[in-house]
């Protein structure tokens, strides 16, 4: 690649030229005379559909004219996109359109007329002309060369002049005046999709396919030298559009004003100009751009209706300046709100992540819900978020829950529990583990509950609270047969002092369960025996007077395979998160539990590999034949098990799965691409989802890794961005 554009200056240029369209439709300089108003709306302001077309040519286009794999894909998708944003701009504009009598006489080809040329609102014609544009140039390319594509569309749109603003030319000619007429029956006017577009489609790709003359990398005189000869030659250029402009004014040729011989070398001068501009690039200001252009008709009517009902005509209608100012200003507004919201609905992702996980609240709220209704009325659920909600991100997590409701959660050790706090989390928060005597005041200043992991320690804690004059509110934890933490059960002289305690606040008494995951006769006994071990002490704590609110003991597989065991609270963690520890039982509960949680990454580099090249370190792999692969933005670093290397594990690429090739590094990956088609680097992979009809979950990477999918799950790194979806994903 070497060099590399930013498209920064492009971004700002959006709103410029958004701005130049709504003077178009309002003409600010009216009111102070005709030639400084046709300067601006019929020369100056002529630049902005163009750029809006260069703009999408080198975006959409530049990859078919130079026949890059995946390329018609992004072409379809973007015809979509456009015909989405078409048909929502006129759904938008039916309303004005019926007001104003836009529609009154309508024939069938009246209709196709608009739908296809001349936009069902006035404005509306560039999305049209826009994917007939690009269309037209597709199917150029399937039979020219990039010179005669140059040329056709070059001379397309010499005959489109002949139809503005040269008009007066074809008139002193019958033949050309008759055709013309008879034109004008299909289209109204020849700036569209077929004389118009095409040009600036493929300049556009051309020009943006060329080797930046400043780039960063070499700002040395010829960078900026070269700036600057564009920079005179935009100059120039202009002028000379100006003077032609003018020129056909005055001999009053023009039939329209959009095409001028000159705005040719303008607009290949202003790209390049714009392709230098040192600019971050900004996506809001695409989004933006092209709401101001959809929304600011209606914003016209709006000001109009608005003007009268404040009796501001005088300002806001009839001065011109003012009418523009108002119509921007208004435009500007509406498109921010309108861009806030399709944002928002659309998921847009700002930033440019390597790699990330995609979290399906709905998924989450749905296993909630599934694992609430296995329980009694009166239990609640303490989903388990340690370890950052076993990957998927606490923060987000615990927030969906307490919007669902959820009032109580359970992490391993102080600083998760602070740092949920710190993020506004509210209600109890558990600590499951040990907490170091130095790290005692933090239990107070967030305001957390800690586990007594067994009597001794409970002793610590007493003390430190007499010592802060406060209550520390903790539940008990019991060992039932796990001999993990937790007082034995039988010694319950002793736990019966910690409720004696002055400066112990005891809200909870809990054990967990070891084996409840296995239903075998040993395991089941085992579990039952812990459960009758647990609620006889709680029974023999409260013969004694030892009044203990909460009782608890399940997680997630006693809840699906105990459910009868009851307690105050569930603590329920893998399950919560949509999945089982192995496959087998993934399988078993898979209608019941759906993954909230997708990886994903992004193709860094596609390569072809010839027979007798190896990959990666050590060169564990070496290709027999003729291979294509891609390398992935991922790596062990972000809690991908290294075990998958070696073709053990395998990803998702447009619904087709690409194996692991050699060695896993830490933050990258190379995958086997032969068999997926069209594969282009910033293309995303699934490690964990789906992706068209295929599915890997985190069960299939625990089997091939040898572990369970806690760990997977848990493992996964900070690095990883953690992002939002509702519904499906994707
Ligand atoms: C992690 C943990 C849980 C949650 O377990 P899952 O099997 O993921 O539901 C419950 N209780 C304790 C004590 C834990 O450590």
């Amino acid at each position: 690649m070497g060099t590399r554009r930013s498209y920064g200056g492009l971004d700002h240029f959006r709103m410029i030229a958004a701005v130049l369209v709504i003077a178009i439709h309002t003409s600010p300089l009216a009111s102070f005379g005709p030639e400084g108003d046709f300067f601006l709306t019929r020369v100056l302001a002529r630049v902005a559909v163009p750029f809006f077309f260069m703009v999408t040519g080198q975006f959409v286009l530049s990859d078919v004219l130079a026949r890059k794999r995946g390329s018609s894909r992004r072409l379809f998708r973007y015809l979509k996109k456009t015909a989405l944003l078409y048909g929502i701009a006129i759904c938008i504009y039916i309303p004005i359109g019926i007001y104003a009598g836009h529609y009154k006489e309508m024939t069938v080809g009246l209709l196709l007329k608009m739908l296809f040329f001349d936009g069902t609102f006035y404005h509306l014609w560039y999305f049209p002309a826009c994917l007939l544009g690009v269309m037209l140039v597709y199917l150029m390319s399937r039979c020219m060369d990039k010179r005669g594509m140059t040329a056709a569309a070059g001379g397309l749109y010499v005959l489109g002049l002949l139809g503005d603003s040269y008009y007066g030319l074809t008139q002193s000619i019958p033949v050309l005046s008759a055709a013309y007429e008879a034109g004008f029956q299909i289209f109204s006017y020849t700036r569209n999709g077929i004389f118009f577009a095409p040009l600036f489609l493929i300049l556009g790709a051309e020009v943006g396919g060329e080797q930046p003359v400043g780039n960063k990398k070499d700002t040395g005189e010829r960078g900026v030298t070269g700036r600057g000869f564009d920079g005179l030659l935009l100059v120039f250029s202009f002028l000379a559009m100006t003077g032609e402009a003018f020129l056909l004014r005055y001999l009053d040729f023009q039939r329209h004003d959009s095409m001028y011989l000159a705005l040719i070398p303008t607009m290949i001068c202003l790209y390049r100009v714009l392709l230098s501009w040192d600019r971050k690039p900004a996506k809001v200001l695409r989004i933006l751009g092209a709401w101001i252009y959809i929304l600011h008709p209606a914003m016209i009517v709006v000001v109009r209706g608005g003007a009268k009902a404040v009796h501001m005509t005088e300002l806001l209608v009839d001065n011109s300046l003012g009418h523009y100012l108002a119509v921007t200003i208004l435009s500007v507004i509406a498109a921010f709100l309108v861009s806030l919201l399709v944002i928002r609905l659309s998921r847009v992702r700002f930033g440019c992540s390597r790699a990330w996980v995609e979290l399906d609240m709905e998924a989450l709220g749905q296993n909630a819900d599934f694992l609430k209704s296995r329980l009694e009325r009166e239990c609640l659920l303490m989903p388990a978020v340690k370890a950052n909600a076993y990957g998927h991100g606490a923060v987000l997590v615990a927030g969906e829950l307490n919007r669902r409701g959820v009032r109580a959660f359970c992490v391993a050790c102080a600083e998760e529990g602070a740092d949920l706090r710190a993020h506004g989390i509210e209600g109890e928060i558990l600590i499951l583990g040990y907490t170091h005597p130095d790290e005692f005041d933090l239990l107070l200043r967030y305001g957390l509950t800690q586990t007594v992991v067994d009597v001794s320690y409970g002793e610590l804690l007493d003390r430190y609270g007499k010592a802060a004059k406060r209550k520390i509110p903790v539940h008990i934890g019991v060992d039932t047969g796990m001999h993990r933490i937790g007082e034995a059960w039988e010694n319950v002289e002793g736990i019966a002092g910690l409720f004696h305690r002055e400066y112990l606040a005891v809200e909870g008494l809990f054990t967990h369960l070891c084996a409840d995951d296995v239903l075998k006769e040993r395991e089941r006994e085992f579990t039952l025996g812990q459960a009758r071990a647990f609620y006889e002490l709680a029974g023999r704590l409260k013969g004694r007077g030892c009044f203990c609110p909460k009782l608890h003991l399940q997680s997630s597989y006693s809840v699906l395979n105990y459910p009868e065991l009851a307690g105050d609270y569930a603590r329920v963690g893998i399950a919560l998160y949509g999945v089982l520890s192995t496959r087998e039982d993934t399988e078993k509960w898979k209608n019941a539990l759906q993954p909230v949680l997708s990886l994903k990454t992004r193709v860094a580099a596609v390569k072809n590999l010839h027979p007798g090249e190896a990959v990666g370190y050590g060169l564990q792999f070496t290709a027999d034949k003729e291979m294509q692969i891609a390398t992935l933005s991922i790596g062990y670093a972000d809690g991908l098990p290294r075990d998958l290397s070696g073709g053990v594990g395998s990803v998702l690429i447009g619904g087709v799965r690409a194996p692991i090739l050699g060695r896993m590094c830490m933050d990258q990956t190379i995958v086997d691409i032969s068999r997926v088609p069209m594969v282009q680097t910033g293309d995303e992979a699934v490690l964990i989802g789906r992706s068209g009809g295929e599915e890997i979950t985190a069960a299939d990477l625990a089997e091939q890794a040898g572990t369970i999918t806690n760990e997977i799950l848990s493992r996964l790194g900070a690095r990883l961005e953690r992002t939002v979806v509702r519904g499906e994903v994707q």
